[in-house]
């Protein structure tokens, strides 16, 4: 099974992909944890692609499209993957569709996780991560069992600076602007699944799984 998982900030890409991928048994590729393991590691990539993430922009689609094709050419995606916020412009589904074709290993899914702008902006405000295991919660929606502290190793969570609200109008903007097109895009490929991702995770992940099937 080879997906990509498209949706605006905060619509629940990063649970969902987990979910679908522990189902299928596939890798979950985030395009934005591997930039963020980068950053953090200091990596040549991660201080290319700092400042723009830092500003809630795209990094630029030479540096993403190599990435990802590299990291799916290895060995644990040959039966599958999942990919999570890639592609994210349309010059980046046009590359990988033609990588994709070339390589004979066609995509079967583009899942669009529909949901409205004033959930959105309620779900990015609530995000807490764990800074040790990356386990994501929601004030909110899916709170930690102690306050602000993970469940499994007892850190203390943050919010990704990414998360606060100066930036986040910006991702938003982005979105509308970069991404958002990429439903037309796939829905002329007769490949999209649009999902109504409103509702608990279970809840949605069994949409996902039934629209899949
Ligand atoms: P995410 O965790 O998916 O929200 O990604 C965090 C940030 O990483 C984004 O705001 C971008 O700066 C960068 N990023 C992640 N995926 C991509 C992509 N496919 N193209 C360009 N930039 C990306």
């Amino acid at each position: 099974m080879r997906v990509v998982l498209l949706g605006p900030p905060g619509a629940g890409k990063g649970t969902q992909a987990k979910g679908i991928a522990e189902h299928y048994g596939i890798p979950h590729i985030s395009t934005g944890d591997l930039f963020r393991e980068n950053v953090g590691q200091g990596t040549p990539l991660g201080l290319k692609a700092k400042a723009y993430m830092d500003r809630g922009e795209l990094v630029p689609d030479s540096l993403v499209i190599e990435f990802v094709e590299d990291r799916i050419a290895r060995d644990d995606c040959k039966d599958g993957f999942l990919l999570d916020g890639f592609p994210r412009t349309i010059p980046q589904a046009e590359a990988f569709w033609d990588y994709c074709t070339e390589k004979n290993i066609p995509l079967d899914a583009a899942v669009n996780l529909e949901v409205p702008s004033d959930l959105i902006v309620h779900r990015i405000s609530g995000r807490r991560s764990c800074p040790k295991c990356g386990a994501v919660y929601n004030i909110y929606t899916n709170p930690p069992k102690a306050e602000n502290t993970c469940d499994h190793d007892g850190s203390e969570l943050v919010q990704r600076s990414d998360d606060k609200a100066e930036t986040v109008q910006t991702r938003l903007d982005v979105y509308d602007k970069e991404t958002a097109p990429l439903i037309d895009y796939y829905t002329d490929k007769g490949v999209i699944k649009n999902i109504d991702a409103v509702g608990t995770p279970d809840e949605v992940q069994q949409k996902i799984l039934a629209a899949m099937a």
